[in-house]
């Protein structure tokens, strides 16, 4: 057993944790111990709910990682329950990947803009430099130039790269074989994560299936996308057990409201009764088509081809493409102020109805 684990330390994904964190117990708290009993008086909660509370279910702090969350998540994601974290968003976890493995005020991460802003925001808080290497924009397709992004992380000592697929805002799905390689590249160097919050829309295999044989691949998915539950507030990091287990004690006592976990696992329920995903078959077929006639309108200059559930156009007029649309009532994204993308806008796809406004009201330009 203690071969095994000395042996991880060498070689696993623990090697790419911060040295000062790989022996470090995080917080005990009243529910890290498995004890049996039935008058519980371990964890200052009170004797008595709050009138408000009618079943009395808000007394007790919740378990950390709900066990039947946490096998509704393995089931949706298909991984094992250990090779999962489930947090606050995939935003938690993007931030506890940073804090556990890049020291504080050192080390550094890769992104490649324009991304989703996140990734710098996280490595900022905790004093870590963000290293860019641009994707490249070739027609309406978004590029990442993975071997520069090897050599970045190679030459300036990165400890995360941040892949985002589909992207947000490009809407580009990157190849998994090339994440692969990459992985390979940087076993000993950097974790790949690969934010999967929109992969459902793309109908693409996810890159969780790489994490068997490349141990440094890190996974998040979220419910907030594709399954509509943004307020439930739970994404994962699907990663190597041996991860997982640290990041879990580096992340809060009682990350899930218990309200947040009874109303997951209800959705997760229903959608698996109802089998059909139709939601998501409607964007894709819906987002086609916004892509298709939204490039045939004048003062459209680009749309990229997006997998994703939301379209990145540029126009010759950003500003009064989204004045005119705000004036119709409808907020899209301006995206202006990222890098690159001075003259765009990203639209989320939204029902037949409200897309068809949408370009009713971009084509009767003033
Ligand atoms: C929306 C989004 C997220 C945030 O997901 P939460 O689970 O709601 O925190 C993560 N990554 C990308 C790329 C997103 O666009």
């Amino acid at each position: 057993m203690n071969a095994v684990v000395n042996e991880n330390i060498a070689t696993g994904p623990l090697a790419l944790v911060r040295e000062d964190l790989r022996d470090f117990g995080g917080y005990r708290s009243a529910r890290s111990d498995r004890l049996q009993g039935e008058i519980w008086l371990n964890a200052n909660e009170s004797p008595w709910p709050n009138p408000s509370d009618a079943d009395g279910m808000l007394r007790r702090y919740p378990d950390p990682q709900p066990q039947a969350l946490r096998e509704a998540l393995a089931a949706l994601y298909d991984c094992a329950p250990e090779q999962l974290l489930a947090g606050r968003g995939s935003d938690e976890g993007i931030d506890l990947l940073v804090r556990a493995v890049c020291r504080p005020g050192g080390d550094a991460i890769v992104v490649s803009t324009p991304t989703f802003g996140m990734y710098a925001v996280s490595a900022r808080l905790h004093g870590t430099r963000v290293i860019d290497v641009p994707l490249r924009e070739n027609d309406r397709e978004w590029r990442c130039d993975f071997a520069a992004i090897g050599d970045a992380a190679l030459a300036q000592g990165a400890r995360i790269v941040f892949l985002c697929s589909p992207g947000n805002p490009t809407g580009a799905l990157l190849p998994l074989d090339a994440i692969a390689a990459l992985a390979r590249r940087l076993e000993d160097q950097a974790l790949v994560v690969v934010d999967e919050a929109y992969i459902e829309f793309a109908d693409a295999p996810s890159a969780t299936q790489l994490i068997a044989t490349c141990r440094n691949v890190a996974v998040l998915r979220t419910l907030s996308k594709a399954h509509a539950l943004a307020a439930a507030r739970i994404g994962v990091v699907v990663a190597d057990a041996a991860l997982i287990e640290v990041l879990r004690r580096c992340q809060a006592p009682y990350p899930l409201p218990a309200a947040c976990t009874d109303e997951a696992l209800r959705a997760l329920a229903t959608e698996a009764a109802s089998r059909t995903r139709s939601r998501i078959g409607i964007v894709r077929a819906e987002r086609d088509a916004l892509e298709e006639k939204l490039a045939e309108l004048p003062g459209v200059r680009r749309v990229y081809a997006s997998r994703a559930n939301f379209v990145l156009a540029r126009f010759d007029d950003a500003q009064s493409a989204f004045d005119r649309l705000l004036d119709a009532g409808i907020v899209v994204r301006d995206m202006r102020a990222a890098p690159g993308l001075g003259d765009a806008l990203r639209i989320s796809v939204g029902t037949p109805q409200q897309n068809a406004t949408v370009l009713s009201v971009l084509e009767s330009r003033a």
